[in-house]
């Protein structure tokens, strides 16, 4: 290892009072998580501290060597200078009052009931970008029940035609998916596919639109890929050098599950603020979705403190050891 990587190395490790000359075992790596993160947190789920430990543990003897060491220093360097990136999902008029209104949906939840949290997330959070995103559908989408007559349903659909209502799932033929229908919203350029009046944009912010294709449900912001496959996105985080994500807004069960999915599965430390997000269908099992695949669930009193307070979140850090190690 090089004079610098050592350098580097050292300092990273004497920030947390631990000597990078003797050796590095799980106790000396648990007690640097105690430092790094909430001790809380760290007893609670101490299976993660092994795991992270294990996969910088490469030859899993036990001990980080030199270069097992300088992976886990870039971990903790990461850690320690986040770049926190917020996504606001789909707070648009026709959730909250249009065709598609949550209060007329299963659950009878209320999405206005979003825009004062997350207009408190926007105002308080020290963000490094912003990014809002907007269901952005042509007249012709292929999620509309109202457009059902414009195509073939595969001879397998369980729903005909005639049966189809308004949340129904039927397969089409061409192209051959599995689509459940809405009722048609977010039609681009009109008021339904608006932000709500009252969400506060932030000047230096993005905007990502979503289900442009028309025969393309994209309920993920990461679903429209260019040529290269990769997503506007993906271009704009890579740009911002994104560390943390953060994602908000609507609907908790179906845009901002599906964005975070993406963004896991992408490499992303995702956290979603619950108190900032509403669904559409009683489903018990989302939470558990978000949290099998590795997403912090947690309120906005623990996000702030996560993006203004310098505290670090195990759960995310975790994430981040996955692609690191
Ligand atoms: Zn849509």
């Amino acid at each position: 290892m090089n004079d610098d990587l050592w350098s580097f190395l050292i300092a990273m490790l004497s920030r947390f009072d631990i000597d990078a000359k003797e050796t590095f075992n799980y106790e000396k790596f648990r007690t640097l998580c105690v430092r790094l993160f909430d001790v809380d947190e760290v007893e609670q789920d101490e299976w993660r501290v092994r795991e992270i430990f294990e996969l910088f543990d490469a030859n899993a003897d036990g001990v980080l060597n030199d270069e097992e060491l300088l992976s886990c220093c870039k971990w903790i360097h990461t850690i320690v200078n986040p770049v926190h990136v917020l996504l606001v999902i789909d707070v648009q008029n026709d959730f909250i009052d249009g065709t598609l209104a949550l209060r007329k949906c299963g659950l009878g939840q209320e999405g206005l009931e979003v825009v004062e949290p997350i207009n408190r997330l926007l105002k308080e959070g020290n963000w490094d970008k912003v990014i809002y995103t907007q269901d952005w559908h042509p007249e012709n989408h292929i999620s509309f029940f109202e457009n059902l007559a414009m195509r073939k349903l595969h001879p397998k659909s369980k729903i005909t035609k005639e049966m189809a209502k308004p949340f129904d799932t039927v397969v089409f033929l061409q192209p051959h998916i599995t689509q459940a229908l809405w009722p048609r919203h977010c039609v681009k350029n009109t008021w339904g596919a608006e932000l709500h009046k009252d969400l506060l944009i932030l000047p230096s912010s993005e905007r990502v639109y979503k289900g442009q294709d028309p025969d393309k449900e994209s309920y993920s912001a990461f679903a429209e890929k260019d040529a290269k496959g990769l997503s506007e996105l993906e271009k704009i985080l890579s740009t911002v050098g994104v560390t943390l994500l953060y994602a908000c807004g609507l609907t908790y069960d179906i845009c901002v599950k599906e964005t975070c999915l993406d963004g896991l599965r992408l490499g992303y430390p995702v956290a979603v603020i619950n108190d900032c997000c509403r669904s559409v269908k009683p489903d018990d099992t989302t939470t558990k979705s978000y949290i099998e695949n590795g997403a912090l669930v947690a309120c906005s009193d623990r996000i702030l403190s996560l993006v203004n307070e310098g505290k670090h979140s195990l759960v995310m850090a975790h994430h981040a050891a996955k692609i690191t190690s």
